[in-house]
């Protein structure tokens, strides 16, 4: 052998053995990070509306390879601005539902996108197709994002911020999205993937066309719940989480979970409405669902009442303001022994831990 032949030979050795054994810096991880924790329309105390950012990379890129925005409720462009995401980074925004608390901050994230981003690559957002709720109208994640800038279309400023920069696109914001439907089905089906990434829905009861997601990488596994509820509209049922959730959350690392706490009961003097209070998961039935599930840890969110409320919108929150520990309290009694995060904005949580 020549002493080239030998470097050479060396040189792919050297890359080989790099590629077999990934450094500390290649490592992949993962943050959740509540992008907003407040429940429903009502406003408490700054609190944004709900939404969950999922970043997913290596340690090199902060774990910022791919990065998905699970509902995007009131203020979530102003949280992102906290952590430093900028919005024209967001690979795709997946909605859990069309109910206002978790939608109305997309509007201004794709109004800040078109303005400077729309020579950038389209935004995907995946939802439900169109579904035809129980009273008979129709309830579509489609229409919304094709309308979503129509008052700024109607009242000339988009016509006049086109006027300005001729590289924005001459629709509007809504063309700066590539929309994916599917038909929420009682199993698990993959919704959207990229790279290592894979997205998966499931069908779910709060209201028409609810679906509820997971996330599998390399570095671990979140399931969303959203706002999902128990087929079994009232009492007497086995819990008021849903069977669908469970099914699909099965083995994860983390659980997101909307919550309502025990408090707010019929049993109570809240004067929230029961159907209100029925569909959505309990704070201690979804304790016992992250147990059944081996699910690390259980992160709440869209608490209600948010912590510290005496009132949340016209209803009052029987016994006084909730702390932390009342949400604790309430997930203790399940049984469940992981770690539990009683969600503010921007609670985080990184797979592995560091
Ligand atoms: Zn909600």
């Amino acid at each position: 052998m020549t002493k080239t032949a030998f470097a050479v030979t060396g040189f792919f050795l050297t890359v080989a053995v790099m590629a077999a054994v990934p450094t500390a810096d290649a490592a992949p991880c993962l943050i959740v990070t509540l992008t907003g924790t407040q429940g429903g329309p009502p406003i408490f105390n700054g609190l944004a509306g709900p939404g969950t950012l999922v970043r997913y990379g290596e340690d090199s890129n902060n774990c910022g390879a791919v990065k998905m925005q699970f509902d995007a409720g009131r203020g979530t462009n102003m949280r992102l601005s906290q952590i430093g995401i900028p919005i024209e980074e967001l690979n795709a925004v997946f909605f859990t539902h069309m109910h206002t608390d978790h939608t109305e901050g997309f509007a201004d994230i794709l109004q800040l996108r078109w303005h400077w981003n729309s020579t950038g690559p389209k935004i995907e957002v995946v939802c439900s197709s169109d579904t035809v709720s129980p009273l008979g109208f129709t309830i579509s994640c489609k229409k919304f994002v094709l309308h979503i800038a129509d008052a700024f279309i109607q009242s000339g400023e988009i016509a006049q911020r086109l006027s300005e920069v001729k590289e924005r696109l001459a629709g509007g914001p809504a063309d700066l999205t590539n929309v994916i439907t599917f038909e929420p089905k009682d199993e698990p089906q993959l919704v959207w993937s990229s790279g290592e990434v894979k997205v998966s829905a499931i069908r779910s009861t709060h209201m028409a066309g609810h679906a509820s997601y997971r996330v599998d990488t390399p570095a671990g596994s979140v399931g969303f719940g959203g706002d999902a509820g128990n087929d079994v509209f009232a009492p007497p049922r086995a819990s008021s989480t849903s069977d669908q959730v469970e099914k699909l959350a099965k083995g994860v690392d983390i659980i997101v979970h909307s919550t309502m706490h025990p408090v707010m009961g019929p049993n109570r003097d809240s004067g929230l409405p029961p159907p209100i209070f029925y569909r959505q998961s309990g704070t201690t039935d979804l304790g016992a669902m992250a147990k059944r599930v081996g699910a690390k840890y259980l992160m709440l969110t869209h608490l209600f009442p948010p912590i510290g409320a005496g009132r949340i919108g016209p209803f009052k929150v029987p016994g006084g303001p909730l702390t932390e520990g009342d949400y604790r309290k309430a997930v203790e009694a399940s049984g469940y022994t992981g770690n539990t995060i009683v969600g503010t904005d921007l609670a985080s949580v990184r797979l592995p831990a560091k």
